[in-house]
């Protein structure tokens, strides 16, 4: 029997992307973020999954780029890109846990996470990885965000159990504060960055990834919490994203 991670790693690894997203909204952020007119950056991607941000990050600046992530497949599949891309040299894979990071303190310029950060909890990422961060450094992560002050119950409910940790941006921008952060920026994703780039391309491919599964329980059980998830985003769009969070560590 397969298990369920190898089952949503093969649901996942063909995607572009592992979460909502875009190119051009990791290009919005480097831009609030100021890093296009800095150079020999030294920056970690954690959480990549196959490097959608990895790759943009690595093509549009002068860095170089950790991708951090604790599967070995996806990171394999982004090597495999970046070598085809000719971004090799820029970019380096380690396969670690993201609350297990070795970094150097002070030695990054720059902490990138793109819809990866709730799996260690936003206040206890944040303020783990900001020893990481050189005084001055920038972080820029997407976080899971109520986009108003009062939700339907129903979506409250769903989130409650999936992410206890969702909350409105000024809650999230009081605990950069807290943390020793300086806010840069905030944007919410745009309903695009769900549907077109993560929710459409996955809901193509589950015809194929039943029939890989035999259409086995355990596999219709992942296509249906998919669809439950998809299904709760499309009618309450208004009420929740991921929101962009770009800030600089404060000096101590
Ligand atoms: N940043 C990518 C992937 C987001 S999905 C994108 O935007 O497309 C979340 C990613 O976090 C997945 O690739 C998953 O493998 C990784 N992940 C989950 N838990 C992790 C952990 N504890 N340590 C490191 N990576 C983790």
């Amino acid at each position: 029997m397969t298990s369920e991670l190898d089952l949503l790693i093969d649901l996942h690894i063909d995607a572009e992307r592992q979460g909502p997203g875009g190119d051009d909204v990791t290009r919005l952020a480097v831009a609030l973020a100021g890093l296009g007119a800095l150079s020999g950056l030294e920056i970690a991607d954690i959480g990549c999954g196959t490097g959608a941000s990895t790759l943009v990050l690595a093509e549009h600046l002068d860095a170089r780029v950790t991708a951090v992530d604790f599967l070995p497949a996806f990171l394999e599949r982004l090597g495999l890109e970046a070598r085809q891309r000719g971004l090799a040299d820029r970019i380096t894979t380690l396969a670690v846990p993201m609350d297990e990071l070795g970094f150097e303190p002070e030695s990054l310029d720059v902490i990138w996470s793109e819809g990866a950060i709730y799996n260690m909890g936003f206040a206890a990422g944040i303020r783990k990885w900001r020893e990481f961060l050189k005084p001055g450094g920038v972080l820029a992560v997407s976080e899971i965000t109520w986009l108003t002050d009062e939700r339907p119950a129903e979506l409250e409910a769903h989130w409650a159990e999936e992410y206890p940790e969702i909350a409105t941006a000024s809650a999230k921008i009081a605990i950069l504060e807290s943390t020793g952060y300086s806010l840069i920026s905030y944007f919410p994703l745009p309903s695009g960055c769900w549907l077109d780039h993560y929710y459409r391309p996955m809901r193509e491919r589950f015809p194929s990834f039943l029939e890989r599964h035999g259409h086995s329980a355990e596999a219709r059980a992942i296509v249906d919490a998919e669809r439950h998830e998809m299904d709760l985003y499309e009618r309450y769009s208004s009420f929740v994203s991921y929101g962009f969070y770009i800030a600089t560590r404060t000096d101590d």
